[in-house]
């Protein structure tokens, strides 16, 4: 986009309508729950802004969040997130290579000191002085301290960037971590998925290009209008689970019929994600809705602390877990009832919910992840 014309212009002469444009702003409205009267707030805000450099560095990653990117579509979200940020180096999608492109990530950080936003995809690897990860002879540790260090604000996208997700799951040989740990003190946000939702990440700017601030976060620096709700609260399987229609095996006709997947391993019960919300692939479906149990992707340390994907979740606390899928498939109400009251009163004497056995149902409404308070930008514990 030529930098004498506005926003309008340049979406034009990529073929987004206003029409599409004013779209575009609802829905980042609806994302980031606001009111729909703050689209038109949105719209004048983003026509107004001024191009935000952006660099984004990859380590180690399977470039899924790239792909998350590169595949937004309808109504060109890409088309108008790359119109509004001057996206000065991204290995994967940028022309210039080799000393060129690593010119274009100096000049970025030296010309634009606390001007810029910085997005990581991948772990760190910290083991053996970052030997593991180097591009253009420097260790991946040095460069994402130089970059992030010296930005406006990080976004750690996807499960690698956020915890070091899959290099750092057991035994993790490469010492991989998160942005969090090997750049403590930045101001970040974090925004895991295996990958991130593409309609998050560009709220995250939005919100930033509209109110000259970062959104809400939890401890653990996930915007919270993103992070701040139980998939299994929204799931739309929930009223199957509530009344005990399980899929008992793939393809069953419980399967076929899109009951609850919580026996098949889903790990909706302590998942926060707007998934069911937003959706993904254009919000066409999501992982659940294609008849999948959730993975817990965007939980911490998935990989180790999610699995097996398919089996179910071992310790689901609190009201009610100790009625069995069985009975309440059996219908049998008052004594699934009775069983709910009866256990919410010993687990709260003995203070522990044991595991569930294979044969029993998760409580409904709990998490095993903290529910915690926002805080704005933060760097997480
Ligand atoms: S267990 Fe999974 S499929 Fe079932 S209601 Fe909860 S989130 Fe939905």
């Amino acid at each position: 986009m030529a930098d004498a014309i506005n926003l309008e212009e340049a979406l034009y002469h990529r073929g987004v309508t206003r029409r599409q444009f004013l779209k575009f702003c609802g829905l980042m409205a609806s994302v980031l729950a606001l009111p729909p009267r703050y689209a038109g707030t949105i719209a004048s805000s983003l026509q107004a802004a001024p191009r935000l450099p952006l660099v984004w560095l990859e380590f180690q990653d399977c470039a899924g969040n790239t792909e998350s990117f590169l595949r937004a579509s309808n109504p060109t979200v890409s088309q108008i997130v790359l119109d509004l940020l001057s996206v000065n180096y991204h290995e994967t999608i940028m022309a210039p290579a080799g000393k060129q492109a690593e010119q274009s990530l100096e000049e970025t950080v030296k010309n634009h000191p606390k001007g810029y936003l910085a997005v990581v995809e991948g772990a760190i690897p910290m083991g053996e002085d970052g030997v593991y990860c180097t591009i253009a002879g420097r260790a991946a540790k040095d460069i994402v301290r130089e970059v992030c260090g010296n930005a406006l604000a990080t976004i750690a996208v996807g499960a690698c960037a956020w915890d070091g997700g899959l290099p750092a799951a057991a035994p993790n040989p490469t010492s991989a971590v998160g942005v969090k740990d090997a750049v403590p003190g930045i101001t970040l946000i974090n925004m895991p998925g295996c990958p991130m939702n593409i309609v998050n990440l560009t709220g995250v700017i939005v919100h930033y290009l509209t109110f000259k601030d970062l959104p809400a976060t939890d401890q653990m620096g996930r915007p919270l209008f993103a992070y701040g709700q139980l998939i299994h609260n929204y799931c739309p399987r929930r009223g199957h689970f509530d009344a005990g229609r399980f899929v008992e095996e793939w393809g069953d006709t419980g399967h076929r019929l899109g009951w609850c997947l919580y026996k098949m391993g889903c790990k909706g019960p302590q998942a926060l994600s707007n998934c069911p919300s937003v959706g993904w692939n254009d919000a066409t479906s999501w992982p659940i809705g294609s008849s999948h149990g959730c993975v817990g992707c965007m939980s911490p340390h998935f990989w180790d602390t999610r699995t097996p994907f398919y089996e179910r979740l071992p310790n689901v606390e609190g009201f009610g877990i100790e009625a069995t899928a069985d009975q309440v498939g059996l219908g049998v109400v008052a004594g699934v009832t009775a069983a709910f009251a009866a256990h919410g009163i010993i687990s709260a004497v003995r203070g522990a919910a044991r595991p569930i056995a294979k044969h029993e149902s998760p409580s409904d409404q709990q998490s095993g992840e903290r529910r915690d308070s926002p805080s704005r930008g933060s760097n997480g514990p």
